[in-house]
């Protein structure tokens, strides 16, 4: 049976996942398929658990299940734990591991750099793993959110500081769904003059976080590769091997349609 990986989540159509995870199976040889699992809330349980029988080695977690996935795993990774959401499982010998590898991805796309303080912008899942993985590093951490009750229980939770007016931090991360739409203003972003930029929001063009970012000359990491890193990690997970980054980097600049599986 060949073996089936994919991504779950409702919607999951917009998902660059399949031509990046495909992309990277055929550039390592592998005889692997990575699908889109369109499932909604109500059958999430009962779909994961039915999918090890179906051949699925694993699968990525995306919105609105990343709780849920944490809830259902038989066991979980340091950082899943702690960030308190699950983004990548592992099926194996009839056990279900919980891992979220949001954090080591975004650690990755940093490369060398290790920025002593850092801004973290929003408070849902994307800005908790952020911040977890930044104060696990050994960043002086702060938190932003435009509704600020849930920035003090992230700081709260995670150890870190939530920040009603920050004023300078070495490296800035954009974990708001800001840029998302076109058009989207930067005006209520509390936006300081950091040397390195992330913004984990991605389309086909420039966001304009981005662009902010460039303009001021920092160095900017875009959310394109911060998704290629999560991805590469899941894929070392399932398999043991090391993730072809330049092939996974193409697919996701050339998104090709795939297959759903029913669920
Ligand atoms: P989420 O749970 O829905 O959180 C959204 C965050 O954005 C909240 O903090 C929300 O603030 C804030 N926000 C929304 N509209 C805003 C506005 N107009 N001004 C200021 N803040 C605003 O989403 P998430 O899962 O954390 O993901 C956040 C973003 O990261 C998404 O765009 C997602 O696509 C991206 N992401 C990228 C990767 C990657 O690999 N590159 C991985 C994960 C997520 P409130 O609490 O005030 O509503």
């Amino acid at each position: 049976m060949t073996p089936l990986a994919g991504v779950i989540g409702f919607p999951v159509g917009h998902s660059r996942s399949p031509a990046m995870m495909n992309a990277a199976f055929a550039a390592l040889g592998l005889d692997w398929r990575y699908v889109k699992l369109p499932i909604p809330p109500e059958r999430f349980r009962a779909a994961v658990r039915a999918l090890p029988d179906s051949g699925y080695r694993g699968a990525n977690v995306t919105l609105p299940h990343k709780l849920a996935a944490r809830e259902l795993a038989d066991e979980l990774s340091d950082a899943a734990a702690a960030i308190g959401a699950v983004n990548t499982l592992t099926f194996s010998d009839g056990r279900i591991a919980g891992d979220n590898t949001d954090a080591a991805g975004l650690l990755d796309a940093l490369g060398e750099a290790r920025p002593a303080t850092a801004l973290v912008l929003g408070s849902g899942g994307a800005a908790r793993a952020a911040a977890w993985a930044l104060a696990s590093a050994g960043a002086r951490v702060m938190v932003w959110n435009r509704t600020g009750e849930r920035a003090k229980e992230l700081a709260s939770d995670l150890g870190v500081e939530a920040a009603e007016r920050p004023a300078e931090a070495e490296l800035l991360v954009n974990a708001t769904s800001v840029g998302l739409r076109a058009g989207d203003s930067l005006a209520g972003l509390p936006l300081v003059d950091a040397r390195v930029v992330v913004d984990l929001v991605y389309g086909d063009a420039t966001t304009p976080i981005a662009r902010w970012g460039e303009e001021r000359g920092a160095r900017v990491v875009g959310g394109l590769e911060v998704l290629v890193r999560q991805g590469a990690r899941a894929l070392a997970l399932w398999t043991g091997m090391r993730a072809p980054l330049d092939a996974m980097r193409r697919a996701v600049v050339q998104p090709t349609s795939s297959t759903s599986a029913q669920v």
